[in-house]
């Protein structure tokens, strides 16, 4: 759609209206003929009464009708329609568009990246889909990434770890998180990413929505922010069932508690 308004735009054989309204009775003419003069310099009260219409001029703005545009909906073919806007917000005409049939919404660009989004079942159909489709793939990636040995992590790793799952205040090796920034270990992040980077944690698939982003059906990959993940501890030992291994992890050797207390570890 244009962004300026512009009633030559709409075609006037395909307008209802919302609520009872003034204009109901009219012929596609005269309501283009009242809705021009609206649209114009004339006050709303020039207006009522050189159409003789019977209404208060605060009200009447609840009387416009909505517009069919050339726009079909991607769901069920139908004409989409937009709101005529009221004479002080027609700069905001187009910020929506929505079917009639199945109650889809189309939000503008500026809309969408305000977070907008059109709450219609099949919508949200579809993100539930591509939700299950994102966390399949989160544990596909992690399956294929092979667990590291305890025995093989460095000191530095075992104190990230511990320092991770105690600011988290961590119940298990699984869905750790996420991030807190008002955590008291300023250092808690850069852990993180050294953790990531090392492959000793794994983003969880039961992390948040809007941790992923960009995800595309079909893709194979993902991208995510590591501040809003929660994570799973990529760390095994054969000898330790995972209760064990976390309680270590958790706590490592008491020996290590001067390391991790002049490294602010709560
Ligand atoms: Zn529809
Ligand atoms: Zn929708």
């Amino acid at each position: 759609m244009d962004s300026e308004f512009d009633l030559n735009n709409f075609d006037f054989s395909d307008i209802l209206f919302q609520n009872d309204s003034i204009l109901a009775d009219k012929t596609p003419e005269e309501m283009k003929a009242i809705l021009t003069d609206y649209y114009s310099d004339l006050s709303v009260k020039k207006l009522l009464s050189k159409y003789d219409l019977d209404v208060h001029p605060s009200v009447f703005p609840q009387s416009l009708p909505v517009v069919g545009v050339e726009t079909k909906c991607p769901f069920d073919g139908y004409n989409m329609y937009i709101q005529l806007p009221s004479k002080t917000r027609q700069d905001e005409w187009n910020k929506k568009m929505f079917c009639l049939e199945c109650s889809h919404v189309i939000y503008n660009k500026e809309y969408v990246s305000l977070g907008y989004k059109c709450d219609c079942q099949r919508c949200q159909e579809q993100r539930d889909k591509l939700i299950d489709e994102l966390k399949t793939v989160v544990i596909e990636n992690n399956v294929n990434q092979s667990k590291n040995a305890y025995s093989t992590l460095s000191i530095k790793s075992i104190l990230n770890l511990a320092c991770l799952l105690q600011a988290l205040r961590a119940k298990s090796l699984i869905d750790v998180g996420p991030y807190d920034e008002d955590s008291e270990d300023p250092d808690l992040f850069d852990r993180i990413q050294e953790l990531f980077h090392t492959g000793l944690i794994t983003p969880s698939e039961n992390s948040s929505v809007d941790t992923f982003s960009g995800f595309k059906s079909g893709d194979t990959t993902y991208n995510f922010y590591p501040s809003r993940a929660k994570w799973n501890i990529w760390v095994k030992d054969d000898r330790l069932n995972e209760k064990q291994l976390f309680e270590i992890l958790k706590n490592p050797h008491p020996g290590l508690d001067l390391v991790a207390s002049r490294i602010l570890c709560k």
